[in-house]
């Protein structure tokens, strides 16, 4: 069967995936992780193609010429509620021309019966792309559904919940080289192309704000891992975004990935992972196997607020975390959540204060968004701050969602963007970025995404 992995077209630059979309915070774009796992399921049964209408810029019209000249049968697709009105849009068109619809996001994470007795265009949601689900999908086999809401044939709808939540998965190799070679853009990235992969599925921690805490924790095995390294690697491509959300939270099974990314001498590359697990020996694996740069939650500069948000650790083990991350010579990425219920002025002037203290190489503001399926959603529609059915939203940082209880939305977005243009308009900041450009091509990269970010938020 003739398949296509979409990315749908959209006014603005978004980033669907893996439960989570929103707009681009500057310039960046990396690979729809979804996509990249479903495309070896996929492929390993049907003549499968991907259309990622982000990374190629495509307008509506020239997405739909390129979907008639494939002529798919079937579309499996990336919605958003960051897009959703353009995506529902644009995919009932497809299912009129006869094609069966299938589609993953957020917006579909709750209440998925009444999006599909909403949406008639929509035959699938998919719940977890980690799973086969999407070929029994297309073998007309819904009895054997794990994780998905599916319209049957007599047009009852039903939410199937028989998946696995933990232990361990498997999916054949992502077949990276459907994906354009052009488009993706990341500027933690020291070479390009670079590819996005993922060994694990979901996140063993309970912060309340985040939907890939609800999603259970599975794990790859190390072998399948550095077969999908390797296919990679013979595309040519050496430089990876690993999209585990906390990288080394196994820690053996870490060491052991890490061990065989070194003994191939020839990648560099970014994780995620937690100021807390984050200690002397994975540090010390992960910067001999080529790891340059780490990504790690801080969120708060508030212990009390760390608590209530459950992220398990509080601001003197982030400090700790940061002193260690340096010491092994790797860059520092924190990231903050902006916009919850309790943010006035001094809570985000101690935010920006931290992220100076902790001597960060960059900083990523996330506003606050009351993600589908989170306990902080249910806070915020308790506090009156959104309501049940408002299904489009963005923490990519162009607006902000949520009033907070002491800040309107526009007073609460105009510190936002002060904030990132304290950080990054410091003029000892940008002479250590200046010097530390590893090549020509890296300094490019960096001057485009700081451009672009400086004009989100002047
Ligand atoms: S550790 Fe990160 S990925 Fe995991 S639940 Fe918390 S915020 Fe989400």
């Amino acid at each position: 069967m003739k398949v296509l992995l979409l990315n749908p077209p959209g006014r603005r630059v978004y980033i669907r995936d893996y439960l989570c979309s929103k707009t681009t915070k500057s310039n960046y774009l990396f690979h729809p992780i979804d996509l990249v796992v479903l495309s070896g399921t996929v492929a390993a049964e049907h003549d499968v193609r991907v259309l990622d209408c982000m990374a190629e810029a495509l307008t509506v019209e020239a997405a739909e010429a390129r979907i008639e000249a494939f002529a798919p049968e079937a579309i499996v697709s990336l919605v958003g509620a960051v897009s959703w009105p353009e995506d529902r849009a644009f995919l009932a068109r497809q299912a009129a021309r006869g094609r069966r619809i299938a589609a993953l996001g957020d917006v579909l994470h709750e209440h998925s019966e009444r999006r599909l007795a909403e949406e008639p265009w929509l035959e699938l949601a998919l719940h977890d792309f980690s799973n086969a689900d999407v070929v029994r999908w297309l073998a007309r086999d819904e009895g054997a559904l794990e994780e998905a809401t599916a319209r049957r044939a007599d047009g009852s709808i039903e939410r199937v919940r028989r998946g696995t939540r933990k232990g361990a998965f498997r999916v054949p190799t992502p077949r990276h080289e459907l994906f354009p070679r052009r488009g993706y853009r990341f500027s933690f990235a020291r070479r390009e192309p670079f590819a996005t992969l993922l060994t694990d599925y979901g996140c063993p921690y309970p912060c309340t704000f985040c939907v890939i805490g609800t999603l259970g924790f599975k794990t790859r095995s190390v072998e399948d891992a550095l077969a999908e390294v390797d296919h990679v690697r013979s595309l040519g491509i050496h430089e990876l975004f690993f999209l585990d959300q906390t990288f080394g939270v196994v820690k053996q099974r870490a060491l052991e990935l890490c061990r065989g990314l070194a003994l191939r001498r020839d990648l560099s590359w970014t994780a995620f992972t937690r100021p807390d697990t984050a200690d002397d020996q994975l540090l010390a694996a992960m910067r001999g196997a080529g790891c340059h740069t780490v990504i790690l939650g801080v969120e708060s500069a508030d212990d009390a607020r760390l608590a209530a948000y459950r992220k398990g650790y509080d601001v003197a083990a982030v400090r700790d975390g940061f002193r260690r991350v340096k010491r092994h010579g790797l860059r520092t990425v924190g990231t903050f959540i902006v916009g919850l219920p309790e943010e006035d002025a001094g809570s985000l002037r101690r935010t920006l204060e931290l992220a100076v203290e902790l001597d960060l190489d960059f900083l990523s503001l996330n506003m606050a968004v009351p993600r589908f399926g989170t306990p902080f959603r249910r806070q915020a529609i308790e506090l009156g701050l959104c309501g049940e059915d408002d299904l489009v939203m963005d923490q990519g940082g162009a607006d902000a969602f949520l009033p907070t209880k002491h800040l309107g939305r526009a007073e609460m977005l105009a510190l936002k963007k002060e904030m990132v243009r304290r950080f990054y308009l410091r003029p000892r900041y940008l002479l250590r970025r200046l010097s530390s450009a590893a090549s020509p091509g890296e300094l490019a990269r960096q001057a485009r995404e700081g451009l672009a970010l400086l004009r989100r938020n002047v």
